[in-house]
Formats: structure tokens, C-alpha cells, sequence
């Protein structure tokens, strides 16, 4: 089916969406439907406001990145950024700009996404903006959070001999955005050839649907943790460590042989694309794992959990340096470990 958006309008639209976006959160009084969305927090809960804007052809690929997933993904980055200051994501907007190739069916299967991510983030979808453009289509979300001022972690406030931690394992969503591009290059000389990517289905997932990690922030919060700084990772580990250590005015040790790199990643960068997996950990993007700090007295806490890796510690001479698995000390830098 290939509807015109013409032939339902824009409100027509509209009201199928307000129709689906049901209220989860106490904090929203008002969602879609009048000229303002109307929110209400508790006298001690702080608001967080984030924005993230995907652009066709600059962020995204339609031709391998299917909508329901860009849905879903748009909503994960954003609620990555409030997990980031370890606060709960509330209220998401979502404004479109979209060209008369998007059908009826195509911005459903786009909402079937963006409300999958709103029911497993606990997020409240409570207004947006629909306008045309003339090619690409461009989705912004901006997301509305909570957090208690004493509980809000920032970037600049790691101490010296904090531990740095970090979730998940690194280079997935990297080698899952190669592997779909090799895939598309593939197809584009050969059109009759079979897509070659059910054997590396876990890292095309990383790539294509990203989960923020907002159940770490639940879980920090039950372990009574509460991390000196913290930052996501959407541009690689290098790049992050070095924003925290900037804004935090100090240096850090990591090692190579803490960093958590999963077995498929460390296979596939091998076998298949004669790379380093410690450069996919440290400079592929788009893991969406959080990169924090802690007090050396809440180690004992963290030092079991399967999903927690701690790679090194702060110091106070800025150097940033990785300590190789043959002892060697190199430099950090954002663009790789020119060592490889
Ligand atoms: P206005 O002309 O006042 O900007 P609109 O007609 O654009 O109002 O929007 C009507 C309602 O629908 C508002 O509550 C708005 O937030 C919501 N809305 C518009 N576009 C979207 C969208 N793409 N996704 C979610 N809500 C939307
Ligand atoms: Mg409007």
C-alpha cells in the first residue's frame, strides 16, 4: 500500500498519532492535541532538555535502515543523553520534515518504531511538528527528563584516582554500519546477489537498534551509586574519555586488556575486515553504552556486575594514556590508537 499523506492530511495524521499516544507519566498534564504541551514536576525534581536532530543521507541510510528501527533509534539516542546526567527520560517531541515519498504507511511503520521505544523507555510522546521538504526526510526529538539536583551527574566533576567505568561491550553498532554498507555496495554492482547478513545478525542490531541504558541508571541508583561524571558514548570511547577528562581538568589511565570488546565484535573486525578491535572499542560510534566515574569506595559495589567493566582510573597529570596488553604506554586520541 502506497498512500499519499495528501489523502488523509495533516491532521488526519495527526490524529492517528494522538490516538496511539497513550500517558504513562504522571508529569505529563497535557499531550498532543492543544497549542502547548503541559508538563507538571514535584517541587525537588530538576528538568532535563535534550534535543538530537537525524538528517537522511548525513545520519541515516533508508536503504538499509529500515523506518520502525529509525523510529525506535531516534527515541534511544535521546533518552541515552538524559540517562547520561542519570536522570529518567519523562516526554519526547518529535518534529518531522518529511518529502511527498513518505506514504500513509511508511510514517506509521516510522510511529511503530518511535512508540515501541516510548513503551520500553516509559516515555510519553506529547507533541511535534509536521512539515514538507523538498528531498530527505529529517526527524528532531527533543526529550524532556527528571532528576533530583543532588542526583544530576555532569561531565566536569570526576575526581583524581576515580575509577572509569563503562557498560555494555564496544565496536558493535561500528562494525554492524560497516557490515551493512559492504552489504549495500555489494548489491549496488551485483543486484541479483542474496543480502550475506543473517550470520552477523547481533552487530547489525547494534547498529540498526541501539538501546539506551536506562536500566544501569535504575540499577546504579538500587547499588546506592550515584557516579562523579558521566557521559554517553556516541562518538567512540577515546573521544569520550577525552571529554570527561577535559572537563573534569585531569587524565586518565585505560587499559587494553580491560576494554569489553564481545567475541563477535573481536571476530568479525578480525576475520572479516583485518582491523583492530581495541580501535573498533575506542573510535567506532553509535554504542550508546554510558562511560562514568566512580569513588574508589563504591568499587566493591560494581566490582560483580556482568555488565559493568571498569578499564582504568582518573589522575591528576593530564596525560591520557592506554596501557597496551604488552605493557606499553601510548597516547589517547580521539581519532585512534595510531599505534594499530
Ligand atoms: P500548531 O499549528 O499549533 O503548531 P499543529 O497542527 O502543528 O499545531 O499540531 C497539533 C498538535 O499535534 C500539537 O499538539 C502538536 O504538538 C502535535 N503534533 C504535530 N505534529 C506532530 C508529530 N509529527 N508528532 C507528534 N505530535 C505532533
Ligand atoms: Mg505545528
Amino acid at each position: 500500500m502506497h498512500t499519499p499523506l495528501a489523502n488523509i492530511g495533516e491532521f488526519g495524521f495527526i490524529d492517528r498519532i494522538k490516538k496511539q499516544a497513550t500517558r504513562k507519566n504522571s508529569s505529563t498534564i497535557k499531550g498532543i492535541g492543544d497549542d502547548a504541551a503541559v508538563l507538571g514536576y514535584e517541587p525537588n525534581e530538576k528538568v532535563l532538555v535534550s534535543t538530537d536532530m537525524l538528517v537522511e543521507k548525513i545520519h541515516f541510510d533508508l536503504s538499509y535502515m529500515p523506518l520502525k528501527h529509525l523510529g525506535y533509534k531516534a527515541v534511544a539516542v535521546n533518552v541515552s543523553d538524559i540517562a547520561a546526567m542519570n536522570g529518567i527520560p519523562q516526554q519526547i517531541t518529535v518534529s518531522l520534515a518529511i518529502s511527498n515519498r513518505f506514504s500513509v504507511e511508511a510514517l506509521d511503520e516510522l510511529y511503530a518504531g518511535i512508540f515501541a521505544a516510548c513503551e520500553a523507555y516509559q516515555v510519553d510522546l506529547v507533541g511535534g511538528d509536521t512539515t514538507s521538504s523538498a528531498a530527505g526526510l529529517v526527524i528532531s526529538i527533543t526529550v524532556i527528563g527528571k532528576a533530583a539536583l543532588d542526583k544530576i551527574v555532569y561531565r566536569h566533576m570526576a575526581q583524581p584516582t576515580d575509577i572509569l567505568c563503562v557498560t555494555g561491550d564496544l565496536g558493535g553498532a561500528y562494525l554492524g554500519l560497516t557490515l551493512l554498507e559492504r552489504e549495500k555496495r555489494e548489491f549496488l554492482e551485483n543486484p541479483d546477489m542474496q543480502p550475506d547478513i543473517d550470520r552477523f545478525a547481533s552487530l547489525i542490531r547494534r547498529q540498526l537498534k541501539p538501546e539506551a541504558r536506562l536500566d544501569i541508571i535504575h540499577e546504579l541508583a538500587e547499588l546506592g551509586i550515584i557516579p562523579t561524571a558521566m557521559i554517553d558514548i556516541s562518538d567512540g570511547l577515546a573521544s569520550e574519555v577525552l571529554h570527561l577528562c577535559k572537563e573534569s581538568g585531569l587524565g586518565a589511565v585505560l587499559f587494553e586488556d580491560k576494554l569489553p570488546i564481545d567475541k563477535e565484535t573481536y571476530n568479525v573486525a578480525i576475520e572479516e575486515f583485518k582491523i583492530s578491535p581495541t580501535t573498533c572499542a575506542l573510535n567506532g560510534g553509535e554504542d550508546y553504552e554510558l562511560l562514568f566515574t566512580i569513588k574508589q569506595a563504591d568499587f566493591e559495589k560494581i566490582k560483580n556486575h556482568e555488565d559493568i567493566s571498569t578499564i582504568g582510573y582518573m589522575q591528576k597529570d593530564t596525560a591520557i594514556n592506554l596501557v597496551s596488553r604488552n605493557n606499553q604506554v601510548l597516547p589517547l586520541t580521539a581519532q585512534g590508537w595510531k599505534h594499530f
